[in-house]
């Protein structure tokens, strides 16, 4: 070894799922929205925003944020918004997991948590998820620095409702917790209106499930003045200019229309419990999802084996080599037509 590459921090990285670039992919591995962003979104790109590249955009994202706190009933400075949940969430690890005792998330999550925690050399716990798969909140009322939460959680799909996180917040008074909410549109409460009684929660929501942006990588946390100026803080510190022109502007346009928005989260509703049943009846087990994609076991066949052989027919879905999930397959809800062709090559697989 090279004296210098000793300096070289190593990390394991998180693995995304993959992004196969072919034609006549069905893709329902990323829990991608299978639907268009609302319309004014492609106004936007198709109109003169290269005239204005030349200039640095609003470092304070401020358009978005006024849109995004005015659309959930808070103040603009209760609002952060960042280059999707991801980059919020990281910052928010930087920003206020500073403690010598350990953050507390659940054993199975999004797998991104862990990887924040290693990067940043941050202690972490990871408290077991009961057989149901669900929290279990008295877990939650140990020693920590700092707590996160995915609600729905990801990739189970289930939703903890709000007297859950409120226990968990009354007994962790002294430190943050983070409500990650991914998949709330889909059919939960947010916990948003817990704001007001604690000054110590952070609640982060992404542009790019349920506004179908995934590709714009928009994200924003919204807390209490203090938290949302501590993040700020370490921004500035970091990178002052995180969004880009053409993301704050169609960021913008999104949220203006509500009525667009609406009626593609209820569309892919109305999907996940149509194919909930199909699944069922080809005897398949899941949890209640509460989010944009099904947790799936079958009662006989393997979730590698499943996921293989849906791959060999251009259909991805994500299976995850793990202890307790193995056998499971984490299928996103596409359009009608793309959630036929997988219920009908299930059939051929299950035989
Ligand atoms: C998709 C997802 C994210 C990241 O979303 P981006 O905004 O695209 O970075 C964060 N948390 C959970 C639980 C997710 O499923």
């Amino acid at each position: 070894m090279k004296s210098w590459e000793k300096n070289i921090r190593r990390v394991e990285p998180y693995v995304p799922g993959e992004q196969p670039q072919g034609k006549d992919i069905i893709k329902l591995n990323t829990n991608e929205n299978p639907y268009p962003p609302a319309p004014g979104v492609g106004k936007v790109l198709k109109g003169n925003i290269a005239d204005r590249l030349r200039l640095y955009p609003d470092p304070t994202i401020g358009s978005l944020v006024e849109a995004i706190a005015d659309y959930q009933g808070l103040d603009g400075d209760q609002v952060f918004v960042g280059v999707g949940s991801d980059d919020v969430i990281a910052l928010a690890y930087l920003t206020f997991f500073n403690s010598s005792k350990p953050i507390l998330f659940p054993d199975i999550t999004y797998s991104f948590y862990d990887v924040w925690a290693n990067l940043f050399k941050i202690p972490y716990k990871q408290i077991e998820l009961d057989k149901n798969l669900r929290i279990r909140k008295e877990d939650y009322c140990i020693e920590n620095g700092g707590i996160i939460i995915a609600n729905p959680n990801a990739p189970t799909s289930i939703y903890e409702d709000l007297d859950t996180i409120r226990y968990i917040l009354d007994k962790n008074q002294d430190s943050i917790v983070i409500i990650d909410e991914a998949y709330i549109d889909f059919g939960g409460k947010s916990a948003i209106e817990l704001i007001k009684d604690y000054e110590n929660l952070l609640v982060i929501q992404t542009f790019s499930k349920s506004r179908a942006m995934a590709g714009m990588r928009i994200g924003y946390a919204m807390g209490s003045k203090t938290l949302i100026r501590a993040l700020n803080d370490v921004k500035y510190s970091f990178n002052s200019y995180t969004l880009n022109l053409p993301s704050i502007l169609c960021g913008v346009e999104s949220i203006k229309d509500d009525e667009y928005f609406r009626e593609t989260v209820e569309k892919i509703k109305i999907t996940r419990d149509k194919t909930m049943k199909e699944l069922e009846a080809l005897g398949f087990s899941f949890p209640k999802s509460m989010a944009n994609f099904i947790f799936a076991k079958h009662k006989e066949v393997s979730g590698l084996k499943i996921y293989e052989e849906l791959r060999k027919r251009n259909i991805y879905v994500r299976h995850f080599n793990k202890p307790k999930i193995s056998n499971y397959v984490r299928i996103t809800i596409g359009t009608d037509r793309e959630m036929e062709v997988l219920i009908q090559s299930l059939k051929e697989i299950i035989g």
